[in-house]
């Protein structure tokens, strides 16, 4: 059987409040402002009462709440029982693991989370339609956003009604898919991807390309730029706003060079007829905190967060991801298996006393990593047939 995914991808698109009428975004904001109150009194009962799932939540308060917004779109207090179900959730989890100071949360009410039955979407139109009071609909034009071909043949899911600082109002709405994608097993031709801490490899034993990412450098740069501000910026206040914006900008960069590196790898993958992607299985570090074979190659998080992207992009393309052991994956020869030592002339380079063997260290990962998914592959065939393969 081929395995199926479901996929999630969001559009956002901004909502034209220039052109709009003075009443209708009058009860957008009495939307907004209702809400608001409906989950905070939420997080104040879960809080009060200790609960965290939403089905108690629900059971506990909405006839109550219906009674007191009788105008209000039920489903408003529905998605609100589940808003604030989860926001106190996640603040549990804040708390226990020390990283949350306050008592209990307070919901800014900033966003206003719709289910199907509370907004109609009409792409080709570029409207949106809003349950309101009393059983009314409010449409809204739509400006722009990033909505293409690609939403055409999905589902739609969820959408969130988010209201900025700025005052600028966006839909942003969850299309779903599910996607059969191509089985992980020997005959599968494989991509495998290396990440250091600036350059990604990719290929197999076949091919090697390299990516240069500068991802070091790009972090070096902005860890130096923060703590400038952190020694010569009095004000707590400015402080925080200015690491704050550098952190934002990093991460936008850094965004966006993952997101280049994803697309390359994916076309190439495309031309050389290959169908699933392989990945360091970066769980196999979590037992060990100081692993030197992770340490100082590349920031744990960034790499989290790349596999992340590629993951996900390479299944919207139809290509499978499989994750492997990568113990010794850049110390060990891919030919014999023998211990490969670093050679002096080269700063990459290594050899195999063996069997002769020199390659840089990228091409020597992403042949072992290569190997290793056929190994796996054959294990979970043989060996332990109970195995899952492919699941992660
Ligand atoms: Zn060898």
């Amino acid at each position: 059987m081929m395995p199926v995914e479901k996929i999630k991808l969001t559009a956002n698109f901004k909502i034209d409040l220039v052109d709009a009428d003075e009443a209708a975004i009058s009860e957008i904001h009495r939307l907004f402002k209702e809400y608001r109150k409906i989950v905070n009194e939420l997080i104040e009962y879960a809080h009060s009462h200790g609960i965290t799932s939403f089905i108690s939540l629900h059971h506990a308060k909405y006839r109550e709440l219906r009674q007191r917004y009788p105008t209000l779109p039920s489903h408003y207090i529905v998605t609100a029982c589940k808003y604030a179900a989860s926001i106190y959730e996640s603040f549990i989890e804040l708390k226990k693991m020390g990283r949350c100071e306050k008592e209990r949360p307070v919901f800014k009410g900033r966003t206003v989370w719709l289910d199907d039955h509370l907004f109609k979407l009409d792409v080709g139109g570029w409207r949106a339609s809003i349950a309101v009071h009393g059983g009314r609909w409010v449409t809204l034009r739509l400006l722009h956003g990033r909505y293409h071909d690609r939403f055409k043949g999905m589902k739609l899911g969820e959408a969130r009604l988010v209201l900025r600082d700025d005052g600028s109002l966006y839909l942003n709405v969850v299309f779903r898919q599910t996607i059969v994608l191509p089985e992980i097993n020997t005959d599968a031709k494989v991509i495998a991807v290396d990440v250091n801490e600036n350059v990604i490899a990719y290929g197999n034993n076949e091919f090697i390309e390299r990516l240069e990412t500068n991802e070091g450098i790009i972090r070096t740069r902005y860890f130096l730029k923060r703590r400038k501000i952190q020694t010569k910026i009095r004000g707590r206040g400015l402080r925080a706003r200015l690491l704050g914006k550098y952190k934002g900008r990093e991460w936008r960069r850094i965004r966006e060079v993952y997101y280049n590196v994803a697309k390359k790898i994916i076309s190439k993958a495309k031309e050389a007829g290959a169908t699933v992607i392989i990945m360091e299985d970066l769980n196999v570090y979590k037992e060990d905190k100081d692993s030197k074979e992770l340490n100082g190659r590349i920031h744990r998080w960034g790499y989290r967060r790349f596999q992340r992207i590629l993951e996900y992009q390479a299944k919207l393309h139809g290509l499978n991801v499989k994750y492997v052991d990568p113990a010794y994956t850049s110390s060990l020869c891919p030919i014999c298996g023998d211990e490969l030592e670093e050679c002096s002339n080269g700063r990459r380079l290594r050899k195999c006393k063996r069997c002769g063997l020199e390659e840089d260290r990228d091409a020597i990962a992403v042949k072992n990593l290569t190997k290793r998914y056929y190994e796996e592959c054959m294990d979970a065939k043989t060996l332990k047939p109970l195995l899952m393969v492919g699941a992660r």
